[in-house]
């Protein structure tokens, strides 16, 4: 498979578009939390 579109580095799955402020990594809006700028992996970090 060829990655035409950013695959998100949480579920795997195409169309990721976010940007985690503090890991960097690409994620669909999914598992992005809009609300700390952070994937649902960093947010578990997050107080
Ligand atoms: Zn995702
Ligand atoms: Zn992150």
């Amino acid at each position: 498979m060829v990655d035409l579109l950013g695959l998100c580095s949480i579920c795997g799955k195409p169309g990721a578009m976010f940007t985690c402020h503090l890991c960097g990594k690409l994620v669909c809006n999914i598992c992005f939390d809009r609300e700390h700028g952070v994937c649902s992996s960093c947010k578990k970090g997050i107080r």
